[in-house]
């Protein structure tokens, strides 16, 4: 059995891949200090065999041993998860606030995690030898000037706007982890992910779908910023947990064209914000009208991942279209509504 550690593993991306690892069979110790996250995401999870729950904050150091042996007595299933670090297989590291509302809310907090938490983590994955899988973003391209972005794309991102605490944490995170690859042999693998929606999204992280969701369901007006003309790539949650398995059971052959174990993850279907808020108008057959709000500074204005690099190598891209998948997550939104009510 694999031992499989997933930082953030209480946010919406990380408790679906808790998920995940769990119907593969894997134990997976779930690592979050609730900041964003929440515990309601991976309820279904406590009374499992193979899940333990650690409350901690990866920018303090991750003795996961003394972490394990803390929860001792209310591990279920000690025979397969002694508190030793050797015993582990796999480090996801996803902790990280991610919607622009929570990170610009966070900038310091955000800015640690990206350095000292994946230092952290990768410290473990080397005294453990696992292999670590960096939860990174579309935003290391920023405000991109090349559009589809490919991963041999720099990227165009403001050091000093609004946007940086995000951006540069997830560009140190890349950098170390590729520190680590080169120096220390660590198998590390990237996934620049790109704009995801599914069930688990905050109501209130101020992102597009939720706002547009909320906001139709409840009948009221749909704030577009700007005149809408920016462009987002929208991949439905399955998809890209999908994706992220894939890369991390990929089996570099040497004679590939390019070995950077960075992979955009993404749905490259690209639509303006515009149209997606209409799209969202029509999916919810509500009668609200759309009205204009100032676009935030440095918004990237456009959003479209090149994923031939994934498709290759990794034979993956995504099945969910937009459509299906905002008909999917539809419910999901509007049961959030009623228990807000
Ligand atoms: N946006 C919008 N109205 C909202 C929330 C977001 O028009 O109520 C725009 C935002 O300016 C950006 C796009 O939607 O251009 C996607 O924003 P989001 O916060 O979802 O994520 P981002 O891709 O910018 O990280």
């Amino acid at each position: 059995m694999q031992i499989s550690l997933v930082t953030g593993g209480a946010g919406f991306l990380g408790s679906h891949i808790c998920d995940r690892l769990i119907e593969e069979g894997h134990h997976v110790i779930c690592m979050d200090n609730l900041l964003t996250g929440s515990k309601k995401n991976i309820d279904q999870l406590f009374d499992h065999d193979r899940f333990t729950f650690l409350n901690h904050d990866v920018t303090e150091t991750i003795d996961l041993p003394k972490l394990l042996e803390d929860k001792k007595d209310t591990l279920k299933d000690t025979k397969n998860l002694t508190p030793k670090t050797k015993n582990l297989d796999n480090i996801f590291h996803f902790a990280s606030p991610a919607s622009p509302k929570d990170y610009q809310e966070y900038p310091i907090h955000t800015l640690k995690v990206g350095a000292l938490g994946t230092h952290h983590a990768l410290g473990l994955a080397k005294a453990a030898n696992t292999k670590f899988l960096l939860a990174s973003s579309s935003e290391v391209y920023g405000d991109p000037q090349v559009n589809p972005q490919p991963e041999d794309y720099w990227g165009h991102v403001n050091p000093v706007g609004p946007r940086s605490a995000y951006d540069e944490a997830k560009r140190y995170g890349e950098s170390i982890t590729m520190a680590y690859h080169n120096k220390h042999n660590i198998d590390t693998r990237i996934a620049r992910i790109f704009n995801t929606y599914g069930s688990r999204m905050r109501l209130r992280d101020g992102r597009a779908l939720p706002n547009f969701m909320r906001q139709a369901i409840k009948g009221k007006p749909l704030t577009v910023f700007g005149d809408g003309s920016q462009t987002r790539s929208f991949c439905f949650v399955d998809d890209m947990v999908e994706g992220i398995i894939s890369l991390l059971t990929w089996n570099p052959t040497p004679n590939a064209k390019d070995l950077t174990p960075v992979f955009n993850l993404g749905n490259p279907d690209e639509i303006s914000i515009l149209e997606f808020a209409n799209e969202v108008i029509e999916i919810t057959d509500t009668a609200s009208e759309i009205t204009h709000e100032p676009l935030p500074e440095n918004d990237p204005q456009v959003r479209r991942p090149d994923i031939s690099k994934a498709k290759e190598l990794l034979d993956w891209s995504p099945e969910v279209s937009r459509r299906k998948g905002l008909n999917k997550v539809l419910p999901y939104f509007k049961e959030q509504i009623n228990k807000e009510a």
